[in-house]
């Protein structure tokens, strides 16, 4: 299955580097030049648990120079998803599929705008990379890929994507219930990276305030009220599962804390800001998800 990927950063540079050195062939597209040109002349390096490995696979800034694909990984940051698309459109031919393993809510809608939407899959991702120069990335976390149907129908090609991600080294399911799968990591999301990027703490800090604990209560369960609105069935304590979560990472400063401290732009609006306008949708108010993300959005017109 020849696979593009659009968005060769810490994420797109892993699951195409892994899935390259599993024999596949694969193409990595991204606008930086730099990382295109070392990847090409010196191969991809991963670093994995201290050690080095380092992978042959095509890069390019110009998705033409790859050809059709039969799968299109998008793994741009969610704010470059819709010029992605629109860039590997070139990409498509009648059995393209394309994928988002994106973090954040309403990833499958933007590429559906563009994309058939009988093409598109959504999955979600418990793996964890970091960027760390061109041609060089850090694979730091491992957890379950999901995969699914917009639909829900177990078919055969996603099927076979998940044989193949199996195959490259990530331990993949199918589900027949991605949409839920997304929301459940959502909710992560929601009750810690806003929280943590602008009280500019680690995620296990959260846990040391109660004012914090308090905010990201609030957070949670607004977002938890949202998804049952929208008939997103939700199981067990949400909110224990957020704090188990931030216990768990209690030395990371999250990704969107890292964006803000580096002003750069942050995934804010597939998060929280994601939320609070599906509660616009529904007629709801959520106070805590409006405030968090007008906040972050103050602070990134600060820069
Ligand atoms: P990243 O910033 O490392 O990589 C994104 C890449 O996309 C960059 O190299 C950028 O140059 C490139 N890009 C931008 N516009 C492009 C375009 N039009 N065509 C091709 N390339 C383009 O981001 P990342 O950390 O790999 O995250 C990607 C997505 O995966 C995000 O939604 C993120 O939330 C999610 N995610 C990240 C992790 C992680 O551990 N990093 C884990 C799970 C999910």
């Amino acid at each position: 299955m020849k696979t593009v990927i659009m968005g060769a950063g810490a994420m797109g540079s892993l699951y195409g580097g892994m899935l390259a050195s599993s024999g596949q062939e694969v193409w990595l597209v991204d606008i930086w030049k730099e990382h295109v040109d070392a990847v090409r002349s010196k191969g991809l390096t991963i670093e994995e648990k201290g050690e080095d490995k380092n992978v042959a696979v095509h890069a390019t800034t110009d998705a033409a120079s790859a050809g059709k694909a039969d799968l299109v990984i998008l793994f741009v940051k969610t704010y470059h998803t819709e010029k992605a698309v629109s860039d590997a459109l070139v990409l498509d031919r009648e059995n393209t599929v394309f994928l988002t393993l994106q973090n954040g809510l309403g990833n499958d809608e933007v590429i559906c705008r563009q994309v058939n939407p009988p093409k598109v899959l959504l999955g979600v991702t418990n793996q964890g990379a970091t960027l760390l120069g061109p041609g060089r990335i850090r694979h730091g976390g491992w957890g379950k890929t999901y995969l699914g149907e917009l639909d829900g129908r177990r078919t055969d090609r996603v099927a076979e994507i998940a044989r193949l991600f199996q195959g490259a080294g990530f331990e993949t399911e199918v589900s027949s219930n991605i949409k839920h799968l997304v929301w459940e990591k959502l909710l992560i999301n929601v009750g810690i990276n806003a929280l943590a990027a602008v009280t500019r703490i680690k995620n296990g800090q959260l846990l040391d305030h109660p004012e914090a604990l308090m905010l990201m209560e609030g957070l949670v369960s607004e977002a938890v009220e949202v998804a049952r609105r929208k008939g997103i069935p939700i199981e067990g304590n949400p909110f224990e599962k957020v704090k188990a979560v931030a216990e768990a990472t209690r030395m990371n400063r999250c990704s969107m804390g890292q964006d803000l401290d580096n002003k750069r732009r942050t995934e804010i609006d597939v998060m929280n800001g994601a939320v609070a306008r599906e509660a616009e949708r529904l007629g709801m108010s959520v106070p805590y998800n409006r405030m968090i993300t007008n906040l972050v959005k103050v602070i990134e017109k600060t820069y």
